[in-house]
């Protein structure tokens, strides 16, 4: 069946349910920048605590950091993002608007928008030029005299210029890596659809250290361990791919990149970069630091640069993958019923308690529910309106279960409890819900998207 899911139908419904709104659009908003709401900042902190999960309790070979976003300048001399880090730009000077230069065939023309810039008679491009891609401002209180440093636009430097540090204190030997999570900052030419490219964005990226012969092999490992937990988090098979980097694609630092790609309603595009970074980085920073960046074995006495296995992934841009994945639509009693089919891990909401009735001693039962619940999951209390608009209004949250109070609930202290997928209702008693409902968010899930 033919995925119902439109960039639109996204846009919409997450402004209309509180996630995700544009940002500053009581100033009529600036293009592309976002802001995330109740549910918005739930579900991108489920999914955030998820790659956590995976890269720190899952595992005890790799240690978190969170670095500075504003670094030393040479930091970015050193990476190479100060000579490299550009995209080619033109300008129109008819329409007065800029595109990516290898990006032409897919730009609208800013006069003729069913043509491509360059096509139509009008267009008057100027040469391609390259364009820095990082932000740059002053520290200092006086702008002249102050020194130019830029926001960071990638959290990876941050983490190999602490590997020292980190070397240190965390006694471990490569392999081993060092995982962060943070705002990243691109002066991007052609941001859009939606919060797929912005120019403030929160990455996570692990760097793994390895030795150098065993790089390869490493590689292969998290190419498929990222693969994996996309599909784990409820991501259809059939929407994600792995795609090797074809060698004139590939960065100046890199040997070997796979893409992970998800299909998402603008096409396939890149979710998450897996790249086997050599020692360029360390030796890079070795050069212009003047510190010794090595790794020094004291049983084999053997010293070496470790290489670098990255797997870098966007905190919005895997939100977006998963709203994706999850928007569906049904008919039920001759009604459309807009439905998120998130991962109950993902969910933010992971039961709604509501009270049939607003009396009979139904809110206090609720309300005792209510905080039972919420010790265990995040849950949420809603009496207001009819008890079918407060279903839809969950659904379209993605609350995978509802909790419903009624005359019975305060006589036999049981409740019904309605599977958001299923719309299964089954009578349970309010005694032990907590522990059950907390090991139902843990268990393996499949989207039912699958059976359709
Ligand atoms: P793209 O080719 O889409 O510009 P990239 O290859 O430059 O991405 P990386 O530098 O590998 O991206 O960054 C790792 C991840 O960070 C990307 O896979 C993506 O999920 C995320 N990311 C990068 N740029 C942006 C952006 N402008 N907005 C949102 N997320 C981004």
């Amino acid at each position: 069946m033919a995925d119902v899911v439109t960039m639109e139908k996204l846009v919409s419904l997450a402004k209309r349910r509180g996630f995700i709104f544009p940002s500053s659009e009581i100033y009529g908003g600036v293009g592309s920048t976002y802001d995330y709401g109740h549910y918005g900042v739930l579900l991108k902190t489920n999914v955030k605590n998820a790659w956590w999960r995976a890269m720190l309790q899952e595992r005890d070979d790799i240690v978190a950091l969170d670095s500075a976003i504003i670094q030393h300048p040479r930091v970015w001399e050193a990476s190479g993002h100060l000579a490299n880090f550009t995209d080619p730009l033109v300008d129109c000077r008819f329409c007065k608007q800029r595109f990516r230069a290898d990006q032409l065939e897919q730009a609208p023309c800013g006069h003729a928008p069913s043509k491509h810039p360059g096509q139509a008679p009008q267009c008057d491009l100027t040469q391609a030029r390259e364009f820095n891609l990082m932000f740059e401002t002053t520290v200092g209180p006086v702008k002249e005299s102050g020194a130019a440093v830029y926001l960071r636009p990638e959290t990876a430097q941050g983490i190999f210029i602490n590997f020292k540090n980190v070397l240190q204190f965390a006694r471990k030997k490569p392999p081993f890596g060092i995982a962060q999570v943070g705002k990243s900052f691109r002066n991007e030419i052609t941001p859009g659809n939606f919060i797929f490219r912005t120019r403030e964005f929160e990455q996570m990226e692990m760097e793994y250290f390895v030795p150098p012969a065993d790089a390869s092999k490493w590689f292969e490992y998290w190419t498929a361990a990222r693969r994996d937990w996309y599909l784990e988090l409820g991501i259809r098979p059939d929407h994600l791919r792995l795609r090797p980097h074809e060698p004139d694609e590939l960065s100046h630092y890199s040997s070997q990149t796979s893409d992970v790609e998800y299909l998402f309603p603008i096409g396939w595009s890149e979710l998450e970069g897996i790249a086997n970074r050599g020692d360029f980085d360390l030796r890079q920073h070795a050069q212009y630091s003047g510190e010794t960046l090595e790794y020094f074995d004291q049983q084999t006495k053997e010293r070496f640069v470790p290489h670098v296995i990255e797997p870098a992934a966007g905190a919005d841009r895997a939100t977006l993958a998963f709203l994706a994945d999850a928007y569906d639509e049904e008919e039920v009693e001759g009604e459309t019923r807009t439905v998120l089919r998130l991962h109950p891990r993902l969910a933010p909401i992971k039961v709604a308690v509501l009270p049939l009735l607003r009396k009979d001693g139904q809110p206090e039962l609720a309300t005792e529910v209510y905080d039972a619940l919420r010790g265990a999951i995040q849950a949420e209390y809603d009496e207001g309106g009819s008890i079918g608009r407060r279903y839809r209004r969950q659904d379209e949250i993605g609350t995978p279960w509802c909790v419903t109070i009624d005359h019975e609930s305060v006589s036999a202290r049981t409740v019904t409890l309605r599977d958001r997928d299923t719309l299964a209702q089954e009578r349970v008693p309010i005694e032990g819900l907590a522990d059950e409902l907390a090991l139902r968010v843990l268990a393996s899930w499949q989207t039912p998207k699958l059976e359709l």
